[in-house]
């Protein structure tokens, strides 16, 4: 017997359909990429969006079509994720700063047939814009320039493009199963490989994402996605924000700390989520400041790990970091480091041990570690292994693939290596593709890169492995030193003594301006591998 309740679809148009009607004047403030700040609210991002679905339906652009996006978090790129998804087509949202041939690749693998850009990308987009074999569509994201309008033919512009579709144009029926949304992965070994959410995968991890023991936003909430729009749909906080009538605000372009220490005081910000980047350059430009964050209470910090001696510095500006881990093929929020019940007993340093982990499995994720011969392992704290995932909005198949990306009993396999303890709290200990191979022994280049940020003199690090004649791969630190200070390699290996274990300890330490950050701020370590991997053997040979 079947139950007797309402079957409502669970689909992108009714989370936009819900903020307009119940928050119609909670406010949307927006940094365009001029740097002007401009101010909406649910209502009016729910009638543009509308108006969008409408005229895209009138340029013949059909269900299931896709539309990409090349822009900033801003208002405009706020209304075409709803636009787009809730009229049925499906929102590809494309790495901004992608090199132009990466550009043609996901472009022309997505069969994207619109193309919205902001219009400082109108230089890349004008290069390659015969090179982009199935978009029928160039779209401005702003107001008409008649200039501009020579550079592409048939180019539109977004303000009028909008001014052909209808405000009170209803939202289409779609099947919740439906794609909704495309994200590619960064391909850093490989093309990138596009994962394609449905309508159903956006609305469940929206709902259970947000859970007290999830991101935990609120109608009282002011929250600032830094996380690109571009980057995992700014890890579902456009959808989580809708459903729950968040004030939003969406920081443009520059995301330096500077910028966002501004925003965050003037619009009294409450809750932030960005990649530990995006902190540390905030609190450097804190500690340079007057300001107190008086308004800020919260930030979720994801996307990389979360260097433990961040949490004391941000809990003495009164705000709490949530880590949380996942990835482009999770939606992505899959744990998230909330407390049990009986940790309120714990003291400051253990509640703060306790913090640094990726966090536990969210209602809807399941984890399980396994070794190299595919055998299961115990969820002790302690035995690590590779670490696979399944649930309600994690991927089946990769866009366009012919078969499913799974294991045959059904899970993913991250790519990462992890612990889970009895609780389900899991820590990353590496990527394998970047864990230190020493020896036969493995090291954690997150343990290395922990310690030499807890380091007073230094702010940003990275650990990579280097060619080593006796023990195949060695680690060695990449560090930027901290403003006004000047460590030298030997403070940095003393201050490892104690810590980890002798033969753990890099064998050295370069100290450099800039570590390379990716577009989603995440450090790029192929390109310190392809720098640094043979500094050992250039030493040895030098000191030979
Ligand atoms: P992306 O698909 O670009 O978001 O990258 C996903 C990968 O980022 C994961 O597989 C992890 O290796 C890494 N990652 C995400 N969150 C965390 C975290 N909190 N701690 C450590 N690594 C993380």
């Amino acid at each position: 017997m079947l139950g007797q309740m309402m079957e409502m679809p669970l689909t992108i148009g009714s989370l936009i359909e819900h903020a307009e009607r119940y928050h119609p004047k909670t406010e949307i403030i927006s940094v365009e990429t001029s740097g002007e700040r401009t101010t909406s609210n649910w209502k009016e991002v729910g009638q543009h969006a509308r108006m969008l679905a409408s005229a895209l339906g009138k340029l013949g652009i059909a269900n299931g079509d896709r539309c990409a996006t090349i822009a900033w978090n801003n208002r405009r790129h706020l209304e075409s994720y709803f636009g787009i998804s809730g009229g049925g087509m499906v929102c590809h949202t494309i790495n901004p700063r992608l090199a132009p041939e990466q550009l043609a690749f996901v472009a022309n693998d997505a069969q994207d047939k619109v193309l919205f850009f902001e219009q400082s990308f109108l230089p890349v987009i004008e290069k390659i814009h015969t090179l982009l074999e199935t978009v029928q569509y160039f779209v401005v994201m702003g107001p008409r320039d008649d200039a501009a309008a020579q550079s592409i033919p048939g180019l539109l512009f977004y303000d009028d493009l909008l001014e052909t579709g209808e405000a009170d144009a209803p939202w289409p029926d779609v099947d919740e199963r439906a794609a909704s949304s495309l994200c590619y992965t960064s391909g850093t070994t490989g093309d990138p490989k596009g994962v394609l959410y449905s309508h159903r995968s956006t609305l469940l991890h929206t709902l259970v994402g947000n859970q007290p023991d999830g991101i935990a936003l609120s109608a009282q909430d002011t929250v600032l996605p830094v996380v690109p729009m571009f980057h995992v749909n700014a890890w579902g906080v456009p959808y989580i924000a809708a459903a729950n009538g968040c004030k939003l605000v969406l920081p443009g372009p520059n995301l330096d700390g500077e910028s966002i220490l501004a925003l965050i005081d003037e619009t009294e910000t409450t809750m932030a989520l960005g990649v530990p980047t995006i902190w540390m350059n905030l609190l450097t430009a804190l500690e340079a400041s007057e300001s107190t964050l008086p308004s800020l209470k919260r930030t979720v910090v994801g996307g990389a790990p979360l260097p433990p001696s961040m949490i004391p510095k941000f809990a003495a500006y009164g705000v709490e970091l949530l880590h949380a881990w996942g990835m482009t093929e999770t939606s992505p929020v899959a744990t998230i480091n909330q407390f049990l019940q009986r940790h309120s007993a714990l003291s400051d340093s253990e509640k703060t041990d306790l913090r640094t982990n990726q966090g536990r499995p969210l209602f809807g994720v399941d984890l399980r570690l396994l070794d190299e011969n595919k055998q299961l392992l115990p969820h002790d704290g302690k035995t690590q292994g590779d670490l696979q995932v399944r649930g309600h909005w994690v991927v089946k198949r990769y866009f366009g693939k012919d078969s499913d990306a799974l294991t045959d009993d059904g899970w993913f396999d991250t790519g990462d290596v992890s612990t889970i303890d009895e609780d389900g709290y899991m820590v990353i200990r590496d990527r394998s593709k970047d864990i230190i191979k020493s020896g036969g022994e493995w090291i954690s280049t997150v343990e290395l890169e922990n310690i030499a940020i807890a380091h007073p003199h230094i702010v940003n690090a990275a650990a990579v492995a280097a060619r080593h004649e006796l023990w195949d791969e060695r680690p060695i630190v990449v560090a930027v030193k901290a403003p006004n200070t000047s460590p030298v390699e030997a403070d940095i290996l003393a201050f490892y003594k104690g810590k980890i274990q002798s033969w753990q300890i890099p064998d050295a330490v370069i100290f450099v301006d800039t570590l390379p950050i990716g577009a989603t701020g995440k450090v790029q370590k192929v390109e310190l591998r392809k720098q640094f991997g043979e500094h050992l053997i250039e030493k040895g040979k030098n000191n030979a």
